[in-house]
């Protein structure tokens, strides 16, 4: 804590009304005026054996629909250059609450919005965000993955500018919009003061881009509250580092500095512990534990959704499970409730039709198919190469353009450019044996292979194959992407990769498995291993000899194929 702050609190036992007049000295919309109330939620807590549980009901700020971000953008959208532009740009997923608040206000301020959407998968909420972002002053631009987006838009992610409009980066996380955060900490504190709660030891947020879990975690200490912020990750452990944190407390702190309010720039946050416990099956999706701690909110008249507050939620009863079982007396601990209200909003009539083509027919594909495809069991390190193809993007330098155009290529699943690919990753892993004199053509029967799988595997094996082909930056360092290199780098920078135990790892044995799965299903490949041809139903079954002749000694391996 910094020695003297303007109001003289420096010890929580003073009790002194938190300077939430300080920060409203700086331009802000004026939006979430009021304090959000505080639910307690007494019979929950007994049957959790805590001394008090309640919940911050930032569902209900207002204006619109409320939810946290409501309080970004609340300082964000005050100051420039947004205060100032006709038309902002940001991203989101397809049921992102981020671009609801950035529609809300579009369409509250008379501004446009350019929105970058990324497919998640249908979880409760998501169309209704989505038929309301599609309803307001929005244009859509529809990127199949958070991997292609990276790839042909980084500037979405990472330029505050993109042509001259300006962007409000992913959640609606810079420096300005944290101050949303910090006066709600600041908030919070004055309900403390006023008797409104006991002082919690923790408070449980779901975390995202981090912005709030920040803003909080200052915003609380300046109030002169000790609470740990218990900040439960929604996001793959690769996007919600502590040093991605630590950079957004700096930040804050910088601008704090900038706006002339030193003092409150030199307030050591409070501490912020990341729960990585319940991202469950990544982002964008519900997990069973999620789902249950919906129900167990609604009981008490709060509407969560599973893939943010659930989640924190979640985290919360289970932690209470555990110091009650270690016999820890709890005093006080508190929900931050960060989602809009769940009551459905107004959207207009034809929204599906504004939407961009592809994801009409996305969206047609994923509601017509049964539950069949769910049951497919995945490995969970696949959910993962998303995320780390998402920062390999945003950091590679994107070299999309310059691709063989292939005019006989006629692919269902794969573009001219991925069977390039993928002819120049053959030409690697079986490097030593007889390839077909047209490379693509190992990507004829994995076109055809690929697009029969369920949707969400077959946006995997295109994110595994950019994520390999233009990770050669990145990871290794060469200029070039993967299918530029001359064979021998190609080798070495696969032979890199492959024992790697991390997700690149799991992509580049992917896309190997994948090219020799493309190679043997060719004709021509077939005499290597003495396969003599698919059997056709006349033909005179082989007796069983024929068939040990084709059973590899114990440890070699196909022809051409390399050990890792
Ligand atoms: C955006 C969002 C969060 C995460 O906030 P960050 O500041 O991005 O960490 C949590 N819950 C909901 C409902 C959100 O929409």
């Amino acid at each position: 804590m910094a020695p003297h702050l303007e109001s003289g609190l420096t010890a929580p036992a003073q009790r002194t009304v938190p300077p939430l007049d300080i920060l409203d000295r700086l331009p802000r919309l004026g939006w979430a005026a009021d304090p959000t109330p505080i639910q307690a939620m007494p019979e929950l807590a007994a049957e959790l054996g805590l001394g008090w549980l309640g919940c911050k009901r930032d569902d209900l700020t207002q204006p619109g629909s409320g939810g946290t971000k409501t309080r970004k953008l609340d300082f964000l959208l005050a100051s420039p250059p947004w205060r100032d532009a006709p038309k902002w740009i940001s991203v989101g997923a397809i049921g992102s609450g981020h671009l609801v608040a950035c529609t809300a206000a579009a369409e509250r301020l008379g501004r446009q919005l350019e929105a970058h959407l990324f497919w998640e998968p249908l979880s409760a909420g998501v169309l209704d965000n989505l038929a309301y972002t599609a309803s307001g002053p929005t244009s859509l631009i529809y990127h199949s993955s958070r991997v292609a987006l990276a790839l042909r838009r980084p500037g979405v992610l990472t330029a505050l500018h993109m042509a001259g409009v300006p962007v409000i980066p992913p959640g609606g996380t810079t420096p300005v919009a944290m101050l949303g955060l910090v006066r709600a900490g600041l908030e919070l504190a004055g309900q403390v003061h006023r008797g409104e709660l006991p002082e919690p030891q923790r408070v449980y947020v779901s975390l995202g881009s981090g912005g709030t879990a920040v803003g909080l975690a200052v915003g609380l200490a300046i109030g002169g509250l000790r609470t740990v912020v218990h900040a439960v990750a929604a996001v793959e452990r690769a996007l919600a580092t502590r040093t991605r944190l630590r950079r957004q407390v700096h930040g804050l702190s910088e601008y704090l500095r900038q706006v002339g309010l030193p003092e409150l720039a030199d307030v050591e946050p409070n501490a912020v512990v990341i729960n990585y416990s319940q991202v469950g099956p990544g982002y964008g999706r519900a997990s069973g534990s999620s789902l249950d701690a919906v129900g167990v909110l609604k009981r008490q008249g709060i509407g969560l959704e599973p893939i943010y507050t659930g989640k924190a939620m979640a985290a919360l009863l289970v932690d209470a499970e555990i110091a009650r079982r270690e016999n820890r007396p709890i005093d006080a601990w508190l929900f931050w409730n960060t989602v809009r209200r769940p009551e459905p909003m107004q959207v207009a009539d034809g929204w599906r039709a504004r939407l961009p083509p592809a994801l009409i027919a996305r969206l047609q594909n994923v509601e017509g198919l049964t539950g069949a495809h769910r049951a497919v069991k995945r490995s969970r390190r696949w959910f993962l190469v998303g995320g780390a193809a998402t920062l390999a993007g945003a950091t590679a330098l994107v070299r999309m353009s310059g691709y063989p155009s292939l005019p006989r290529w006629h692919g269902r699943e794969f573009t001219a450019a991925e069977a390039h690919i993928l002819g120049a990753a053959a030409e690697a892993v079986l490097a030593s044996a007889p390839l077909p004199t047209e490379l693509t053509a190992i990507a004829v029967p994995l076109d055809r292979y690929v697009a029969a799988l369920p949707p969400r595997m077959r946006s995997d094996i295109h994110a595994l194959i950019w994520l390999i082909e233009q990770g050669s930056t990145p990871l290794v360092g060469q200029i070039h992407r993967m299918s530029s290199l001359p064979v021998a780098a190609r080798v070495a920078y696969l032979k890199d990769l492959l024992p790697r135990r991390d997700v690149i790892g799991d992509a580049a044995r992917g896309l190997r498995d994948l090219v020799v799965l493309g190679y043997y299903a060719l004709p021509m490949a077939w005499g290597s291993i003495g396969f003599t041809g698919p059997l056709v139903p006349d033909m005179p079954r082989p007796r069983r000899p024929t068939y040990a002749q084709l059973v590899a000694p114990a440890g070699r391996l196909p022809n051409g194929m390399r050990t890792e």
